[in-house]
């Protein structure tokens, strides 16, 4: 028996994937597993063709909860919907809409790879914690009623979506926008900000951040291409950091 890091109960823990395997299986083509780069110096880069997972953090009804539960709900509505409605203006595409997925699962959802990277003392995410935000996001995990339009501004996260599928998975990265405190998260063809700060954005009337969702209950991702995006240029500079350093 050990103790599970999500409901505090002396448990039998189980193999916890800290990375949702599903999305890394929508990334696994003709070039071989996915590559995980490390973002910080030091730590090593390695194809893993099963993800990373950590034995020591979560028991089985835990991972459940968040691993499969919410980890469904992401890729069947997020990752491999049914359909999707694309918001155009002058026939550029600017934005998808997802309709089936629930704002406060995706928020969730996300948040849960932050909180089991932060909680997990694997070589690969040693380095990686985020600080009192692992106690903050612990008890949304647990909430299934959980509703983000009742807890603003403390919790938001914005979804950029990328034109190509085979975007390198980073480690979590924090990063600032607009002054505010943002954790940039990796996975298949999208890139998650989680607000990492209790102030509110400058910009309330963000149609796309997820709070800003919930009365419709869809999800809002903004398009971006990959090969000129922010994203890739804040990788290649950290990729490059890490080889002078590391
Ligand atoms: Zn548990």
């Amino acid at each position: 028996m050990a103790f599970c890091r999500l409901c505090r109960k002396s448990r039998k823990l189980i193999n916890a994937h800290i990375i949702p395997r599903s999305f890394y299986v929508a990334l696994d083509n003709s070039e071989g597993p996915m590559k995980i780069v490390a973002s910080q110096p030091g730590a090593y880069a390695r194809r893993s063709p099963n993800g990373i997972y950590d034995p020591n953090i979560l028991c089985a009804e835990c991972d459940n909860a968040i691993g499969g539960q919410l980890e469904t709900h992401a890729v069947e509505q997020l990752l491999r919907p049914r359909e999707r409605l694309a918001v155009s203006d002058s026939g550029t595409h600017l934005a998808h809409i997802y309709a089936g997925a629930d704002p406060n699962r995706i928020f969730r959802f996300i948040a849960s790879i932050a909180w089991r990277a932060s909680v997990s003392t694997q070589a690969f995410f040693r380095s990686f914690d985020i600080g009192l935000w692992e106690e903050q996001l612990r008890p949304i995990l647990l909430d299934r009623e959980f509703s983000l339009s009742a807890h603003q501004p403390d919790f938001d996260a914005n979804i950029v979506e990328f034109d190509q599928w085979s975007v390198p998975f980073l480690l979590p990265f924090r990063t600032r926008i607009e002054g505010l405190s943002y954790l940039c998260i990796f996975a298949a063809r999208f890139c998650f900000y989680l607000k990492l700060d209790r102030r509110p954005t400058s910009d309330p009337l963000d149609e796309t951040a997820l709070s800003a969702r919930t009365a419709r209950g869809d999800t809002v991702t903004l398009l971006q291409c990959w090969k000129t995006s922010k994203e890739r240029q804040a990788m290649r500079e950290i990729l490059l950091r890490r080889r002078d350093t590391g």
